[in-house]
């Protein structure tokens, strides 16, 4: 049977990653910091499943949530994450299947850090890019990228010489289209970092003019593969905007309705994910431009993976992300 029918089913695989304490966290404390998050048990065979323990240190108030999978802070766990959650996904692309992976947490928590990576240690990202590539090579096919940011539930170009924004039309047969959105054409991965590291400069400083607006949109870079035979697939890997607990951030003015926009986004994601996880008949798709932009990428013929990022010192915050993941995974 083809990959495109065994997941007309689509399941939304949620996983958790761990980053390390950085140096400065290190050395800030007096001794070793301890993680507030853990895994109980990891339960492999029959129910694939892991227990994510979270002990605040100062009040030993602790929780427990169960997830798909757990990668640890001592791991090189973006490597693992490739390897065991995306090449998956990216077999399913040149079968015809489009997926979507998500970096999901706090700022901080290390998104940009697991779909980016760095120079040394390539992200989700760049793995992606070149396993895609190399597939092509191998069996004839092209790449092409897209890359857009969502912001205050805006959509903009970040391919355009300046980032343009992008309107999102319904089509008759339901299918959404992002009016004009630049596609370029990549061969090598010299080509891609060309394209993406232009993108990525002016996602920094985009339309607000403000510095650093990329931990408050969620930008997608999209790869869309052409196979000789004319299937189509892509891939759509995503920065979440860091979500916020309200209560603890002393937000203003535009930072306000800009945190309200993010948390109601990603709730809507979270309502998407949770329905399709748990069959119900109806995907709430609309309640958001980001779902509605990524629908072709969620349901129907698709697969997606939630990575919920934590930082290992902050339990409030951990608390916040995990709940919200294992809610949209909960069956
Ligand atoms: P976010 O995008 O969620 O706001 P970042 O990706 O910018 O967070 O990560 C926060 C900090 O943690 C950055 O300095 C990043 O380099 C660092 N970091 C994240 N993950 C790792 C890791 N696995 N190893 C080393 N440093 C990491
Ligand atoms: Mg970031």
């Amino acid at each position: 049977r083809p990959l495109s029918e065994q997941f007309s089913v689509s399941k939304v695989r949620v996983v958790v990653r761990v980053r390390p304490f950085l140096p400065q966290e290190i050395s800030s404390r007096s001794g070793d910091p301890v993680s507030c998050v853990s895994v109980l048990d990891r339960e492999f065979g029959s129910s694939e499943e892991v227990s994510v323990y979270l002990k605040d240190q100062l009040t030993s108030r602790s929780e427990c949530y169960k997830l798909d999978s757990f990668y640890a802070q001592e791991d090189n766990n973006v490597g693992m994450i490739f390897d065991k959650e995306v090449r998956p996904l990216i077999h399913g692309i040149f079968e015809g299947c489009n997926a979507t992976v998500f970096a999901y947490g706090a700022t901080g928590s290390g998104k940009t850090y697991t779909m980016q990576g760095t120079d040394e240690l390539p992200g989700l990202i760049s793995s992606s890019m070149s396993l895609i590539l190399s597939t092509c090579e191998i069996n004839g096919g092209t790449a092409e990228i897209s890359y857009y940011e969502v912001y205050m539930d805006r959509c903009y170009d970040l391919l355009e010489a300046k980032p343009k924004e992008i309107t999102i039309l319904d089509d008759k047969d339901g299918q959404i289209h992002l009016k004009g959105l630049s596609r370029i054409q990549v061969k090598s991965m010299p080509d891609f970092y060309e394209a993406f590291s232009s993108g990525i400069q002016k996602r920094k400083v985009a339309h607000t003019g403000l510095n650093d607006v990329s931990s408050r949109s969620h930008g997608a870079l999209v790869i869309s593969v052409k196979t000789p035979l004319g299937g189509t697939g892509k891939l759509n890997l995503i920065d979440l905007a860091g979500n916020e607990d309200n209560r603890r951030t002393c937000n203003e003015g535009i930072r306000i309705q800009e945190s309200g926009k993010i948390n109601q986004s990603l709730f809507a994601l979270s309502n998407v994910i949770y329905a399709l996880n748990n069959n119900k008949p109806r995907v709430p798709y609309r309640e958001s431009k980001l779902t509605r932009i990524l629908q072709d990428s969620l349901g129907g013929a698709s697969q997606a993976l939630m990575v919920a990022c934590l930082n290992p010192g902050e339990y409030q915050e951990s608390v916040h992300t995990v709940s919200l993941a294992a809610r949209s995974r909960h069956v």
